[in-house]
């Protein structure tokens, strides 16, 4: 009866490290058809177990600054004193095909990306049941000395602060529980009016 042809979304997730960000972002890309996540390029160092390429595009600063010279980017963040980006190549052309794209970006992003792309984007902000589950998650993080996890634990408290510029707050105190929760914003999202492009309703 209606056939349309529908604009992608941008689901901008954003979260204080440890909230489980990662964890959702990876089930919404493998379990829902239709959606991919936006690889960030950023100057902070290769993990142990992260891929070029997969999960960020590592580069050095002057590499990045040239990106920045060159318009490469949709917003670009200092987040603990690395650069991070979003690059336009990985959402723009995906949306205009109708493709959702997942970006797991800071506030600060999350506010120039909303000023450039407008009714486009879905901002969700997920907390972690609480501040001492936040603390047990960050110190349990093999990869962070004592000094690393202090000064995460107050970037986390700062990312907090900003969740009540979100359109929707999601616990994670379950994972499959915020997972579901995430996935009907998804979906009631992808049903909205003006997202519909090129509607024909056909009543005969
Ligand atoms: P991590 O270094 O732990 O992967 O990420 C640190 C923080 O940087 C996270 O809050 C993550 O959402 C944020 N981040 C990752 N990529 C981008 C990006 O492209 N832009 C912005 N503004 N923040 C990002």
């Amino acid at each position: 009866m209606l056939n349309s042809k529908r604009r992608g979304i941008v689901l901008v997730i954003s979260s204080p490290s440890g909230a489980g960000k990662t964890t959702l972002c990876k089930k919404l890309i493998t379990e829902i058809k239709g959606v991919t996540l936006s690889i960030s390029a950023t100057t902070r160092k290769k993990r142990k177990n992260e891929i070029h390429g997969k999960d960020y595009f590592f580069k050095n600063n002057e590499e990045f600054l040239e990106m920045i010279e060159n318009n490469e980017f949709i917003e670009t963040a200092n987040v603990f004193g690395c650069y991070y980006g979003t690059l336009k190549q990985e959402v723009l052309s995906k949306i205009e095909e109708g493709i959702d794209v997942i970006v797991d970006i800071d506030w600060q992003g999350t506010r120039q990306i909303e000023k450039h792309l407008g009714q486009d984007v879905v901002k969700i902000f997920i907390l972690p049941p609480s501040i001492n589950e936040l603390e047990s998650r960050l110190g349990n993080r093999a990869s962070e000395n004592k000094e690393t996890f202090m000064k995460r634990m107050s970037e986390a408290r700062k990312e907090i602060s900003h969740y009540d510029e979100y359109d929707f707050i999601v616990v994670n105190d379950e994972i499959e529980l915020a997972f579901n929760k995430v996935k009907s914003i998804l979906y009631s999202e992808r049903l909205r009016g003006f997202r519909q492009i090129e509607s024909k309703l056909n009543l005969d």
